[in-house]
């Protein structure tokens, strides 16, 4: 979809076009296409929670690894104990980690616990609270169906069998199987590496007293939280002044990172210098301007191929929401299609408006709302009412974000919505 040049009415009245914006979402396959996907690497399982893994995990080993007793019990012939009571002699324990290494005979049993491999001979095992054994004796008062309370060999997995698919990102669940396939390290997919600065004469690190022409720089912090959650590697090169030269300084200092990530001065401003900078670094730029708000001032590219290796770029506008808002919508599918995952796009759910909301210009809008159950089950969205993209206190509040269309007319109370719900967003 793309927002065409629209006939606007100058201040003289006269129609004067603007030029088209390029659409979210091609703004979105551009970036993606541009990336690409990180190299393998191999990791301890005990490193490996959260890391999505490059290579399928294969069992090494089968388990179980030969029948085994799921119960406390009485191993036995299924002919022996076909009517009950039955009194059977004992011939041996087998318990998990050292069987009963000899074979069932008719009238015996062994006594066998959990997890210890089955005798053979014996095809069921009769339950402790089912019998009662008193010296070499048993009797059973109550017998299963043959093959009960028996687990086959690799009932769980077998040999070979792929226990884990490469492409997931995994959990401790993962883990806990990968570890009883046999293994103890796995191929995960490099975590990208995304270089974050900020820019702007007025910006105080975080922690760091703020005069009054100050403010800190929370969009350095937000972006590494943010890139670490979504499995990256942040490196912050921290604050830049709106001078061209320090920012082609800090870019310098990416060297080696797989994206570079920039906020403030990405705008028409005589103190947005981010642009002027980036080409003193032989910067090509593949768009500049998005059809969205908040973040219109979005710019993507490459840095030189000699001087920084090619590096991509993206440039986020200043104020706390664009920032958080781009990452969500750009860097983090952007950081999805580097490791390789299958769903890369931003997912949006059905909501029903709370309250009325007026016609949408050319921009995509991404509104902050609370997001809420109604009593048939469905979501219901409450659009906040001061949108200021400087309110970062109303992001960390709102539960998810509606999305208008380019141009959608005025919606009504109970009208649906598409809705970006922040607990589907990996932490964000
Ligand atoms: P700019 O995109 O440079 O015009 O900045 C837009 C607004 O965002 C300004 O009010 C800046 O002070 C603010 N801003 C810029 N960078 C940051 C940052 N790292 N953290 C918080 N606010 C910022
Ligand atoms: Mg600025």
């Amino acid at each position: 979809m793309n927002v065409r040049t629209q006939d606007v009415q100058g201040p003289s009245g006269r129609a004067k076009a603007k030029p088209a914006l390029l659409a979210v979402e091609d703004a979105r396959a551009r970036i993606l296409a541009a990336l690409p996907v990180m190299p393998t690497e191999t990791v301890k399982l005990s490193d490996a929670v959260g890391r999505v893994l490059a290579e399928d995990v294969v069992a090494a080993v089968s388990h179980p690894p030969a029948p085994v007793s799921a119960m406390d019990g009485y191993a036995c012939r299924s002919a022996d104990v076909a009517s009950v009571p039955a009194r059977l002699r004992r011939i041996g324990v087998s318990k998990a980690g050292s069987r009963f290494a000899g074979q069932l005979l008719a009238g015996t049993y062994v006594r066998i616990f959990t997890g210890a491999a089955v005798p053979d001979g014996a095809d069921v095992i009769v339950l402790q609270e089912d019998a009662s054994e008193a010296g070499d004796q048993v009797e059973i008062a109550e017998a299963p169906k043959a093959g009960r309370h028996i687990r086959a060999t690799g009932s769980d997995f077998a040999a070979g069998e792929i226990c884990v698919a490469k492409g997931r990102t995994l959990t401790a669940r993962d883990v806990a199987v990968a570890a009883a396939c046999g293994h103890d390290r796995v191929a995960v997919r490099r975590k990208p590496r995304i270089a974050i600065l900020s820019t702007g004469d007025e910006l105080v690190e975080v922690g760091r007293a703020c005069g009054p022409d100050n403010i800190h720089a929370s969009n350095g912090v937000a972006l590494a939280a943010a890139v670490a959650l979504w499995g990256g590697e942040p490196i912050e090169l921290g604050i830049a002044p709106d001078q061209i030269d320090d920012i082609a300084a800090a870019l310098d200092r990416a060297a080696g990172a797989d994206l570079v990530v920039t906020t403030g001065g990405a705008s028409v401003g005589d103190h947005d210098l981010v642009q002027a900078a980036l080409q003193t670094r032989g910067f090509v730029t593949a768009f500049w301007k998005i059809a969205m708000r908040p973040g219109k001032p979005l710019m993507f590219g490459r840095l030189s191929a000699r001087r920084l290796g090619a590096m991509p770029v993206l440039t986020m506008p200043g104020n706390p929401v664009s920032a958080q808002v781009c990452a969500l919508l750009f860097l983090r599918p952007a950081m999805r299609a580097m490791l390789g995952l299958a769903e890369t796009e931003p997912r949006f759910v059905r909501a029903r408006l709370a309250s009325p909301m007026p016609e949408n210009d050319r921009r995509e809008d991404y509104v902050r709302a609370q997001l809420a159950t109604d009593a048939s089950g469905g979501l219901v969205a409450k659009p906040y009412p001061r949108q200021d993209s400087s309110m970062g206190l109303v992001l960390a509040q709102a539960d998810g974000l509606i999305r208008r269309a380019p141009l959608a007319p005025p919606a009504r109370d109970g009208d649906e919505v598409d809705v970006i719900h922040f607990d589907a967003c990996g932490g964000f």
